[in-house]
């Protein structure tokens, strides 16, 4: 039996609808879960759960490991929202977990970990986790697209995660308009990259689409891309349509991201990666023919963690003493 205390970083993502936590050791996830987010009511009502749900992974940790004690020496938190990192600050955060910017995130954090916090923004989080642990290691340009909720974008370039003057380089992939007459975007642009094709907005426009009432997705209560990719796969050809559709904006988001940061590798994340067979080549094989680069030299790759990326970042920027 171990007699000593053993170290963990607890890392937190922050998303949309779930709260990921994650007790990392040397390079490990230990255990993880998730809870409901709630996140328009914001984080405060949500941290006596994290705490909880943190003790219990800390309890399981020790008896499964016959540990003495298991201490967190560590936190990351990984926020949808414009962080700057070196201030530990959040900037702006957009209808979820609004009250962030006026808690002291590190004041908790020390009384309920005695720890030291890292903030980073949960595309650049994930972008960390794949670039240093996962699908991206030894590379020097990456991007990482994660396609969930909304779609979240990164951009490591000549060795370096891009950061800019306020804090927003390389996250706005999603919100680069594809369509400048298209519909309004929760960003206030038309037409983005996701507001035509991400989890968010698949009621705004499927259900508009003609012989929607007789397809099988009017049955589906909440529309997502695993519904949608199960109705297709069975032969539904409104469903069809609208993976069809979808692929194309994807393609030509990897098109504008491609041009604009001329990466080795795009590393893809979030639910929708998992929930799709073969994205990465189809997405490759809709690359738009015009693209400057030739697309056969930049590879397109699933992420080795697609739900988890921002914890394994998050522990990474921990042991680098971050
Ligand atoms: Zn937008």
């Amino acid at each position: 039996m171990s007699s000593k205390t053993s170290m963990v970083h607890l890392a937190l993502d922050l998303g949309g609808t779930r709260i990921k936590l994650g007790l990392l050791h040397a390079g490990q996830l230990l255990i993880s879960q998730s809870l409901p987010a709630n996140s328009h009511q914001g984080l405060r009502p949500n941290l006596e759960r994290i705490e909880s749900a943190v003790d219990q992974m800390i309890q399981k940790i020790v008896f499964d490991s016959f540990a003495d004690s298991v201490s967190v020496s560590g936190v990351s938190m990984a926020i949808p929202g414009v962080v700057d990192s070196e201030q530990e600050e959040v900037k702006s955060i957009n209808d979820k977990y609004v009250d962030v910017r006026e808690m002291n995130l590190p004041a908790w954090v020390q009384r309920a970990w005695d720890a030291p916090l890292i903030l980073e923004n949960d595309a650049r989080m994930a972008g960390f986790g794949e670039w240093q642990l996962g699908a991206g290691q030894k590379v020097r340009n990456m991007v990482m697209v994660t396609l969930g909720t909304g779609i979240g974008t990164c951009a490591i370039v000549d060795g370096h995660m891009l950061r800019g003057s306020h804090h927003v380089a390389g996250n706005l992939g999603g919100h680069l308009p594809l369509e400048r007459h298209g519909p309004p975007c929760n960003c206030l642009a038309n037409g983005c990259g996701e507001r035509l094709a991400s989890t968010w907005s698949l009621p705004e426009w499927v259900p508009t689409l003609p012989g929607f009432s007789t397809s099988a997705l009017a049955q589906i209560k909440s529309l997502d891309y695993k519904a949608i990719f199960n109705a297709a796969n069975q032969g539904d050809g409104l469903a069809q349509d609208v993976v069809s559709q979808s692929l194309d904006i994807w393609s030509h988001v990897l098109f504008q991201l491609i041009s604009a940061y001329d990466p080795e590798i795009i590393v893809l994340g979030g639910g929708i990666s998992q929930a799709a067979e073969n994205l990465a080549e189809q997405l490759h094989q809709r690359l738009p023919k015009t693209l400057w680069i030739d697309p056969q030299k930049v590879r397109i790759v699933p992420a080795y963690h697609p739900s988890s990326a921002a914890l394994f970042g998050g522990h990474w920027l921990l042991s680098q003493g971050r």
